[in-house]
């Protein structure tokens, strides 16, 4: 059940030597340094990437679901190349071609009404930026953020964050206040339907704003498909009802979507899927597919009319990079002529939903399947009858081997995975052959016996 190899040639002296400055030099994030031991990569194409040792992998991470138009994109790779053959860098207080050029692109794929972006390095510093807008335009401070979230690991991010990310980051300045939002599977109001879990949630997301203080509260942030806390597609009716809670208190609506905006769930914006509009959308990963890092923030006319006469207290010396631009730009002419979106809907349900439920069925420690077009999470459990989960929340070292079992096999048979807590996800760049999506569905399907075994 292997993918093929493509494009490896084993080079054991260049393994060694990537090895050695890695391990010698190089302090890696989240991880306990001497506990760890990355896989040196010599390159990648497309869905594919492969090592110093002759292994390739299909790609089902996206490399933290970023690399939206996979590995070395051709065009991407000319735009960059083009662009530092003529302006590399320029400060973000002038103007440029490719920045306003991008800027404009995004305002015309983002809802009506949302024509000015502000740009930024990556997604946590797009978050902190848009609390700040929310703060500045409000004259209140304290944001409101999911349980079950991630928003970034910056210091105003870290605190928005609703998972044990945050935990060693806390105390933070005590500005943030979490609230549980919907998640059918374990539903944290014992709802039975869909329409019963968002008027729940919606009911305690209320309660939550009038216990906290709607007058001090500046903003509700949400990532509207959470991603690393489990691919939680939000029930029918409850991104309109979180809109018109924020319209009746007064309260900015932030849509986080830097994990599934451009494309991720076959939308430019994930939001548009959900009847909703919010106040201000973050993004980052897929606008270029970070192939130089980038970011920003898309703001509705009336927050950006605020900044007409009160300036913006913020800024970053790589605002709006022209490499990175120009990258977003060339994103933008591959989604259109390629037909990125509509492939991405296309494959999501008519290739991943039905195979995704086929192997819900055979296999005793599949739990659930969710989500929507290349964005995909498969939960596994002990028991499908108890929802008990395979393994604890947060598990680390041997509490967490059933799914670090899984992983590696999956490994073994040539499919780079991104496993999370007791769940599978699966995101692999939108670009991906259809054959190849199969096989690396074929693959998860073989490496879950590992997991049967623990259910
Ligand atoms: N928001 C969401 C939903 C994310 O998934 C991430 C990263 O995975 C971030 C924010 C932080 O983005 P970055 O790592 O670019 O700062």
């Amino acid at each position: 059940m292997n993918v093929t190899p493509a494009h490896a040639a084993a080079d054991p002296s260049a393994d060694a030597a990537v090895r050695a400055d890695d391990r010698g030099h190089v302090f890696h994030s989240w991880s306990a340094q001497a506990l760890i031991d990355p896989l040196p990569v010599a390159g990648g194409k497309g869905a594919t990437f492969w090592d110093y040792a002759g292994n390739s992998y299909l790609d089902f991470s996206s490399q933290l679901v970023n690399l939206n138009l996979g590995h070395q994109h051709s065009d991407l790779v000319e735009a960059i190349r083009r662009q530092a053959s003529r302006l590399t860098t320029i400060q973000p207080s002038l103007a440029n071609d490719v920045r306003g050029e991008l800027a404009r692109r995004i305002s015309q794929v983002a809802p009506d009404g949302f024509e000015k972006v502000f740009f930024t390095n990556g997604g946590a510093d797009a978050n902190e930026n848009a609390v700040r807008m929310a703060r500045a335009c409000t004259g209140r401070r304290k944001v409101l953020a999911m349980y079950r979230s991630y928003h970034g690991s910056t210091s105003t991010a870290i605190s928005l964050t609703g998972d044990p990310r945050r935990w060693a980051n806390e105390p933070s300045d005590g500005s943030v206040a979490h609230f549980f939002g919907p998640y059918p599977y374990r539903s944290p109001f014992h709802s039975t339907t869909p329409e019963e879990e968002t008027a729940r949630a919606l009911e305690h997301l209320e309660q939550t704003i009038v216990l906290e203080g709607a007058s001090t509260i500046a903003a509700v942030i949400i990532e509207t498909v959470v991603g690393t806390n489990g691919v939680l597609v939000p029930p029918p009716g409850y991104l309109p009802g979180v809109r018109e809670l924020c319209d009746r208190y007064g309260i900015v609506y932030i849509a986080d979507e830097v994990m599934v905006g451009f494309g991720r769930i076959g939308e430019w914006f994930a939001i548009d899927a959900f009847n909703a509009v919010p106040d201000l959308i973050t993004f980052a990963k897929g606008v270029n597919s970070g192939y130089v890092p980038l970011g920003g923030v898309v703001i509705s006319d009336p927050i950006a009319a605020h900044f007409d006469t009160v300036p913006f207290p913020g800024g970053l010396t790589y605002s709006g990079h022209p490499l990175a631009c120009a990258a977003g730009v060339a994103t933008f002419e591959v989604f259109e002529r390629d037909g990125i979106l509509d492939r991405v809907r296309d494959l999501g349900s008519r290739v991943v939903e039905p195979r995704l439920q086929e192997i819900a069925r055979r296999h005793p420690s599949v739990g659930d399947v969710r989500g929507r077009g290349l964005f995909w999470a498969i939960e596994l459990v002990r028991d499908q009858e108890t929802r008990e989960p395979l393994v604890p929340f947060n598990a680390s070292g041997p509490d967490a081997a059933p799914v670090a079992a899984v992983a590696a096999e999956c490994r073994k048979s040539g499919l780079w995975p991104f496993t999370h807590f007791n769940r599978v996800h699966v995101a692999p760049p939108l670009v991906i052959s259809e054959d190849d999506l199969i096989r690396g569905l074929d693959v998860i399907d073989h490496a879950l016996r590992v997991a049967d075994e623990h259910a």
